[in-house]
Order: structure tokens, then sequence, then C-alpha cells
């Protein structure tokens, strides 16, 4: 795949891991754990109800909509945003924790947290995971098979925005298998001895 070109920035430790519904994500970044122990991987907190074998404070802090509100007013999100209904964010402490200890930390968000992140963080490594096509992601979306055609309607639009906004990304991991897309993110989450600046 496409790594960051020339003119980006020296390797930053934070690494926003975005890309559409049904591409694959949360496999991939699975993966990317298996493979990486070390990494810090952040626990968003989410107003969604957990879904059957989730974990609260593994998967998600699964809070209600109060203690959202208050994590937001009290400045304790890194970015947030509203997806499907549902209120995510990302706890700033923890993932300003693991990069004074020199861990790398990888975010897995939706675009609009993306963005935030990239104003608040400018060093960030934004990377979009795409799928080998639009016709891979159709299949696998209808493929889900428990989703009604007006909701699958829904995350198509969704994801055509989302990959629409493939520019913005320092980098393009495409998921044809999970296994190869996930050794090509780790060469971007982990610190590249060779891209380092001289100080
Ligand atoms: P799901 O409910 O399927 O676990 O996640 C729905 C979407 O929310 C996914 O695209 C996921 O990447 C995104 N998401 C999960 N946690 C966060 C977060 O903390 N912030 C933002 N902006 N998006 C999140």
């Amino acid at each position: 795949g496409r790594g960051p070109g020339p003119g980006v920035a020296p390797r930053s430790r934070l690494t926003v891991v975005s890309g559409p519904s049904g591409v694959g994500k949360s496999s991939v970044v699975a993966e990317l754990r298996r493979l990486h122990p070390d990494v810090y991987f952040s626990v968003s907190a989410t107003t969604r109800a957990p879904r059957p074998g989730e974990v609260d404070g593994a998967h998600y802090h699964f809070v209600d909509r109060a203690e959202f509100a208050r994590m937001h007013a009290e400045g304790e999100l890194l970015e947030h945003a509203e997806y499907a209904g549902n209120c995510y964010g990302t706890p700033r402490g923890p993932v300003r924790a693991a990069l004074a200890e020199g861990r790398p930390a990888v975010l897995e968000i939706e675009l609009q947290g993306a963005r935030q992140v990239r104003l608040a963080m400018p060093d960030a490594l934004l990377v979009m995971l795409v799928p080998p096509s639009w016709d891979a992601l159709v299949s696998r979306l209808t493929g889900r098979g428990t989703e009604d055609p007006e909701v699958v309607a829904h995350r198509l639009a969704v994801a055509k925005q989302e990959l629409a906004a493939e520019s913005e990304f320092d980098a393009v991991v495409v998921n044809a298998d999970v296994p190869t897309a996930a050794r090509e993110l780790l060469t971007l989450v982990l610190p590249d001895p060779s891209n380092q600046e001289c100080t």
C-alpha cells in the first residue's frame, strides 16, 4: 500500500486508524494487538449498549448520557463524535500517559474524531483502512445479513463519504486480508529509527 509520502513529518507515536463501517477495522486492530502487545490501544467511552461478549472497560467504557456529558464538560475527552445515534469519545488521560511512557498509542475511531485529533495533535499519524474494492465493501455490509436494507443503505452512504476523505489521511492501508493489513499497519505504528529528526 501507500505509506506516508515524502514531506510527511517524522513518525509520531499516536496513530489514528479510521475507515468505513464494514472495512474490518476491529479485526485488523485486534490482529495488530496480537502482533504487538506493547502498543497502547485506547478504550473509548460510549453511550451505546454493550453487544454480546463485550466487556466494560475492555472493549469500551459503557457510560450513560449524563456521564458522557460530564466527561466532555470536564475536558476529559481528546475527541468525541456521534455515530448512529450514540456518543463515542477517547479518554485523554490514558493516551497521554502511554505516550509519556514512550509507548505507541492507537485510536480506532470514525472520521469526525480523526479530524479532531488532527487539529488537537498535529503530529498524529492518520491511517485510513480501505476495502480492496467498493464491491467488496458492499458485499461485506450486506453479507452480515442481520441488518435491514435501509440500515445497509445508510451505512453505504456514510461509507462513501468516509472514503472520499482519503486525501486527509497520511497513509492508506488496503484490507484485502487481515494479517497483511495488520502487518502493514504495524510498520506505521512503530517508530521507525531511520525516520527520526537529527537533534
Ligand atoms: P461500534 O459501535 O460499531 O463499536 O463503533 C461505531 C463507530 O464508532 C466505529 O466507526 C468506531 O471506529 C467508532 N468509534 C469507536 N470509538 C470511538 C471514539 O472514541 N471516538 C470516535 N470518534 N469514534 C469512535
